[in-house]
């Protein structure tokens, strides 16, 4: 590998028990990061910090929807390892699907309260830290490809992740002056917990539908690739003068409209 991105870094990763922030967790490492893992399932966010070795992170009980515990986990970091220069909030669930005219109020009250409210939650602490500690730091979110289209995810998805692009843009505007970069990166489907939870299907078959109906043919979205991504955002030299931006990983899908085969030449 070439020179570590994050070397001597020290970053927070929100649901990273599983899935997108587990991947981003390991990468993190390897790029010579040290890293809190913070999450609600303690059994499995535990297992993941020993497997990658509690020398170079930590396992955390996070509740994003609790104030306290997310002050607690940053005050923790400086604590313990003296500054926070990464913040990737990437917590999140889903709610059943149901049609517009039934939807759970107290189910989207729920999908808010994890994806929107402890988005707004764990920014805040970031930045607080950041600033109070003349730390030019990168915050990203995980928000989704439901950000800016619909059809992605449950109505109350869909308006949760469009409230993380509107948090994000709202803190970049306002961080830019400490130096601060906020982003988020919008993944199309990915097998993971929440995507095979939300669709009732297996991973194969959550990556076999999404390669199905991507535009861009021979890749499998897969964590690593969203990892990879955050890496990039999280990293001073690659995304240096980048902030407020909403990095689409999904293969053109959001882009393109899905009758080009109707048009595309050369292909049956
Ligand atoms: P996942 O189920 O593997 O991981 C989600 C993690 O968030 C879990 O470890 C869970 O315990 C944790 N979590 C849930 N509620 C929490 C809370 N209140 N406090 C702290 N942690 C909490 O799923 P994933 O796909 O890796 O999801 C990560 C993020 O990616 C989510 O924000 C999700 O909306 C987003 N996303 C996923 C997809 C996809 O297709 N998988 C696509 C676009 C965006």
């Amino acid at each position: 590998m070439s020179q570590p991105r994050l070397q001597g870094k020290v970053a927070i990763i929100t649901g990273a028990a599983s899935g997108i922030g587990e991947a981003t967790a390991r990468l993190f490492v390897l790029n010579g990061a040290y890293v809190i893992i913070a999450d609600i399932q303690d059994e499995l966010g535990q297992s993941v910090a020993n497997s990658i070795g509690l020398t170079k992170c930590t396992y955390k009980h996070c509740d994003v929807t609790d104030e306290k515990q997310v002050e607690d986990t940053v005050q923790y970091t400086i604590k313990t390892h003296g500054r926070l220069d990464i913040m990737f909030s990437n917590a999140g669930m889903t709610d059943p699907v149901t049609s517009i005219v039934s939807v759970d109020i107290a189910n989207y009250d729920r999908v808010m309260a994890v994806n929107a409210r402890g988005t707004i939650t764990v920014i805040k602490h970031a930045a607080r830290a950041m600033t109070q500690s003349g730390t030019r730091g990168s915050i990203i979110c995980t928000a989704s490809v439901a950000s800016c289209q619909a059809g992605n995810g449950t109505v109350s998805y869909t308006g949760s992740k469009h409230a993380v692009l509107g948090l994000v843009r709202a803190a970049a505007g306002e961080l830019g002056r400490f130096g601060i970069r906020v982003n988020c990166v919008s993944p199309s489907g990915v097998g993971t917990p929440l995507a095979c939870g939300f669709s009732g299907s297996s991973q194969d078959e959550v990556e076999a539908q999404c390669a199905g109906m991507a535009n861009l043919k021979g890749v499998v979205l897969k964590v690593g690739h969203v990892a990879e991504a955050v890496l990039f955002l999280a990293s001073d030299e690659s995304a240096k003068f980048m902030s407020g931006h909403n990095l689409v990983i999904d293969g053109g899908n959001t882009v393109v409209n899905p009758l080009i085969q109707l048009l595309a030449p050369g292909e049956d």
